[in-house]
């Protein structure tokens, strides 16, 4: 069987599944509560006597029983919980605690102290001594953190469990009658997937501004199981919206370097050098107008951005990959931000209520970055984002100006791509059609049935 890798959070690829020494560690894993066969498909290194086969599933259970040498606890994180907290509830002193956090580093602390409300702490515990074995920090059914005492060291060590979760896939379709939103929640789509689908068109679509009543999309994405059971909804494969009878598509590609994102079935790149707008939910306030009254001073002042309306609070975000040339008050600006994207494009961000945290200039910012946050700092009447983008030096009106693509795909990629693309374009057509045949037979034994109760 061929195992397949998915983006996993990065602090998780170092240290994937280091747990070839962790001998004393095996029997824990499997008392804190992750299943057998999924330990078995990990294929962790044990000692040859210890070697999982297919076969070991059968008596490892036992082996689970009869271990009876420690004792376990579970407790769910609740909103405000420190670990010293957690310790207390699970009746393991804190003096425990602050001995296993001596033995990690700062990082692996931070990372352990991180809990947040979805999360539990396993605790495993030596019977008589009430020692700490093991601790499994559960962010997730497929993510944990491991911490064991290993009693060659008498030191604790961290490892990151990461599992694979199964994929199923899944095709859902809609028609637009006010939101986006609400008709992926009619579609039976979850909000994460409707954020992804309007970011794989963010560049193409305004999905505040372009959609109408009767347009429509299509999803082919796949749902994660964990033992048996519906994890959640991960990826969009491949998305068709249809606007104003114009029909976009976008195909999800991980590259031969591993690298993924979203191409036309041509092979185009879906993203352009630049996000056409800064902040996701906003009003346009003021557009670019090269004469206007201003709205404080009361003078004729041409506007030379884009005013977006937001709470304060909204996230601000680079609109390309660039470097910030300055951070901080600007007069009437405020607390500004502009950055340099390449020789001949540069970017302002005004009024913020803060900049993001240890953001300064000469920082390299990646495009989607958020740099910082909607606030109504300098003069202003209410909290808003203005945004101004220049070529070579002379304003532009960001809203319309032609922007540069990004980079298509690689030459050395394109048969590959393409081949892929195909057969992506037949699934959705296919399960479109799929579709099709089921609401005509559903309309069909509809109409029966008013035809019988007419009889
Ligand atoms: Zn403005």
């Amino acid at each position: 069987m061929s195992t397949t890798h998915t983006q996993a959070p990065k602090r998780l690829k170092k240290r994937h599944l280091a747990l070839a020494s962790a001998v004393a560690s095996v029997a824990g894993i499997f008392m804190l509560g992750l299943p057998l066969q999924e330990v078995a498909a990990k294929r962790i290194e044990l000692p040859l006597e210890m070697e999982l086969s297919d076969r070991a599933q059968e008596w490892l259970p036992s082996l689970n029983q009869t271990t009876a040498s420690t004792r376990e606890k579970m407790i769910d994180i609740q909103g405000g919980d420190t670990l010293a907290a957690v310790f207390e509830r699970a009746g393991v002193g804190v003096g425990q605690m602050y001995q296993m956090l001596s033995f990690l580093s700062t990082e692996e602390k931070k990372i352990i102290t991180d809990l947040h409300p979805d999360h539990k702490l396993h605790f495993q515990l030596d019977p008589e001594t009430d020692k700490l074995l093991a601790l499994r920090l559960e962010r997730s059914p497929i993510d944990s953190t491991l911490i064991t005492y290993h009693k060659e060291d008498q030191a604790y060590q961290v490892s990151d469990l990461t599992r694979e979760p199964e994929y199923h896939f899944a095709y859902k379709e809609g028609t637009i009658e006010s939101t986006l939103f609400s008709a992926g929640e009619r579609a039976g789509l979850t909000r994460a997937t409707m954020m992804r689908l309007a970011e794989i068109f963010a560049w193409d679509i305004d999905f505040a501004l372009d959609i109408r009543p009767g347009d429509t999309f299509r999803v082919v994405y796949r749902e994660e199981f964990v033992d048996g059971y519906k994890y959640r909804d991960g990826d969009i494969l491949v998305a068709q919206v249809t606007i104003q009878g114009q029909t976009y598509t976008g195909i999800r590609y991980q590259d031969s370097q591993d690298e993924i994102a979203y191409y036309t079935p041509e092979g185009k790149s879906m993203r352009k050098a630049f996000l056409r707008n800064p902040v996701d939910f906003y009003r346009i306030s003021s557009n670019f107008q090269p004469e206007r009254y201003h709205p404080v001073l009361g003078v004729k002042r041409p506007h030379r951005g884009v005013d977006f309306a937001a709470s304060i609070g909204t996230p601000i975000k680079s609109v390309g990959k660039g470097k910030i040339v300055s951070l901080g008050w600007k007069g009437g600006y405020g607390r500004t931000v502009v950055i340099q994207h390449g020789g001949q494009y540069s970017t302002l961000y005004a009024h913020m209520s803060r900049y993001q945290k240890g953001l300064k200039a000469g920082d390299s910012v990646k495009q989607g970055q958020v740099i910082g946050y909607v606030g109504k700092s300098g003069l202003v009447t209410g909290p808003h984002l203005h945004y101004e983008l220049r070529v070579n030096g002379v304003h532009k009106n960001p809203r319309t100006v032609e922007l540069p693509k990004a980079e298509p795909i690689a030459a050395a990629e394109k048969t590959r791509f393409l081949r892929y693309s195909e057969s992506m374009m037949s699934s959705i057509q296919g399960y479109a059609l799929a579709s099709q045949l089921a609401q005509a037979h559903a309309q069909l034994m509809a109409t029966k049935g008013r035809e019988e109760q007419t009889l």
